[in-house]
């Protein structure tokens, strides 16, 4: 009895999982963890920065490959480094929202969660003098009346799949390149942090897998897009 209850809790956790933070759950509208799958394009995208000198370390590798990225940024980390999120912007990456403070008791409250999300409009406003259109909520939690704020604010959420489930540990770049490379399929967008919550952190094992990744799929001839060309639609709002 006991055995098959606990059986029976787990499998209820793995639903709830699946249904709230799965990047493939749709169950609650559209969060879209890739694109059209027609064209071999994979979108890189960079999570929880800007946190410095890694964050800087990918985009000049990035450059100096002509690959544009998409990065999620955290409003308070842009607080403090906008000159970093001011150059991303200028060398032709796209930047998205993903909350204030990355703090999870945040995300249980909807109305405190788009409080968070204007805030981090705000910020992303003042130092790019433009208004972003993608958003990616912490962990890719979502529930029905977070994604219907999304809508309603005409903020378009962006899933993706996580390059590796350890990269947070920062394992050895060549395990977390050779886990992204094999998840990756045409129309992908792939999940790197260039830093992590809003704490940033030693992030050097991403950058090193961030090249390997990169090359390995120019090598099986993909292009690389940002987000918004992906699923075409609009990255910023028209001022
Ligand atoms: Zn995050």
């Amino acid at each position: 009895m006991i055995p098959l209850l606990i059986a029976g809790v787990l499998v209820a956790a793995l639903g709830a999982y699946w249904v709230l933070m799965s990047p493939y759950s749709q169950a609650f509208g559209n969060y879209p963890y890739r694109g059209d799958a027609s064209e071999r394009v994979v979108a890189l995208t960079f999570d929880d920065g800007p946190n410095e000198p890694y964050t800087s370390q990918i985009v000049e590798y990035l450059n100096s490959r002509n690959i544009r990225a998409t990065f999620f940024q955290v409003g308070h980390c842009v607080e403090r480094s906008p000159e970093t999120t001011a150059r991303i912007d200028a060398s032709g990456h796209v930047i998205g929202n993903h909350s204030l403070t990355h703090r999870f008791s945040t995300y249980l409250r909807p109305a405190r969660f788009e409080r968070e999300v204007q805030q981090t409009q705000e910020i992303l406003r003042r130092t790019l003098g433009r208004t972003p259109a993608l958003v990616r909520s912490p962990w890719l939690w979502r529930q029905p009346m977070m994604l219907r704020m999304l809508r309603g604010n005409l903020l378009q959420p962006v899933a993706g799949v996580f390059c590796h489930a350890f990269e947070v540990f920062q394992i050895d770049a060549t395990k977390i390149a050779r886990r992204a490379v094999a998840k990756t399929r045409p129309g992908t967008i792939l999940i790197f942090h260039d830093g992590f919550d809003a704490r940033g952190g030693d992030r050097s094992q991403t950058v090193r897998a961030v090249e390997i990744t990169t090359e390995a799929l120019l090598a099986q001839g993909y292009q690389f897009v940002t987000v918004d060309k992906l699923l075409r639609v609009p990255a910023y709002f028209e001022s």
